[in-house]
């Protein structure tokens, strides 16, 4: 069998026009124009690159945008500052502080800081309690990215064997929620875990969020299943030039396509999901702040 390859990009394509087109009809049905505000501290050359890419998709869907680039040297009470600020303002309807932050700083003060109705990233204490018992508000911007790329491709998940691998507050945890939502049967597995391939070979789903390169191989899928990576992981390739690197996945993708009936690639799968639904939740949160009911096609 060779899968059906789950295509992240153009999927976030067009979750991006849908937003767009949200984004439109508040504006002009309600006078909303959905702000999100990115604080970043610091010069980390990955968060740079990724947070101004959220600020132009963020302006590209029409949204208001904000960026706050503070320096290495800030401290804690400034950023707690900035927060309460942005907690007021009410054209901001979504707050990022992308992390890591400098060390002087920390990171859970900061996310407690954060109103949790403009919480886009579900960091929240409250974000995430909301998450567990199913309460309508943000989720989890790549657990989310996950879920709808699926139910496009499974449409009713229900009933399905979903193996996690991997247990963070950020990814693992998250999706396992959502899919239990799904009525999926659902077995976390994690460092710990006893005989991991034996464990995903039973999996209808498998999810991958581990941060190690092709750690799950071909021989571990179940054959027609289908798998979520969501690993990212830079790997030198001086065969493309020297200093030059390359991105792998936590599946082995040429074994696994091989066996599975879909799969994400990497790049080109979850990665573009993430911002898409940071998107997505900036307009879940303008509604809800607003007393509207959030479209439902961009929620979990
Ligand atoms: P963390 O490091 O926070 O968590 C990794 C998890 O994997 C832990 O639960 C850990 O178990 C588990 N684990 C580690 N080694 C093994 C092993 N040998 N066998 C089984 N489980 C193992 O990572 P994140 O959840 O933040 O991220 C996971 C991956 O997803 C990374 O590659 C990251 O770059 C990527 N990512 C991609 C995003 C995207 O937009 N596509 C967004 C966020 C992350 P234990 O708890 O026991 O230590």
């Amino acid at each position: 069998m060779t899968a059906r390859i789950i295509d992240g990009k153009s999927f976030a394509e067009g979750l991006r026009s849908r937003i767009a087109g949200h984004v439109e009809r508040l504006k002009a049905d309600h006078g909303i124009t959905p702000g999100l505000a990115v604080v970043i501290v610091g010069h980390d050359p990955g968060s740079q690159v990724y947070v101004a890419q959220k600020a132009k998709q963020t302006v590209e869907v029409g949204m208001h945008s904000e960026k706050y680039e503070l320096p290495e040297s800030t401290s804690e009470l400034e950023v707690l500052q900035l927060v309460a600020k942005l907690n007021a303002d009410p054209s901001i309807h979504g707050i990022l502080v992308q992390l890591p932050v400098p060390p002087q700083i920390d990171p859970k003060k900061i996310i407690e800081a954060i109103d949790p109705a403009k919480d886009v990233d579900c960091f929240t204490p409250a974000s995430v309690g909301k998450l567990a018992i199913g309460l309508p508000g943000p989720v989890s911007c790549t657990p989310l990215g996950c879920l709808m790329l699926l139910r496009d491709t499974l449409k009713d998940l229900s009933g399905l064997h979903a193996v996690v691998v991997g247990r963070s507050n950020l990814v693992g945890k998250p999706i396992a929620q959502l899919l239990l939502r799904e009525n999926c049967t659902v077995t976390m597995a994690h460092s710990r875990t006893k005989d991991l391939p034996a464990i995903v070979r039973t999996a209808d789903i498998v999810i991958a969020a581990v941060g190690r390169p092709e750690m799950i191989r071909g021989d571990w899928i179940k054959p027609g299943a289908t798998v979520i990576d969501v690993g990212i992981n830079r790997i030198d390739a001086p065969e493309r030039g020297q200093g030059r690197t390359r991105l792998l996945g936590d599946v082995a993708y040429a074994e696994a396509a091989q066996i599975a009936g879909a799969i994400t690639p990497v790049p080109g799968g979850v990665g573009p999901m993430t911002i898409a639904c940071l998107l997505a939740n900036t307009v879940t949160t303008a509604s809800l702040i607003n007393g509207l009911v959030p479209p439902s096609d961009l929620t979990a």
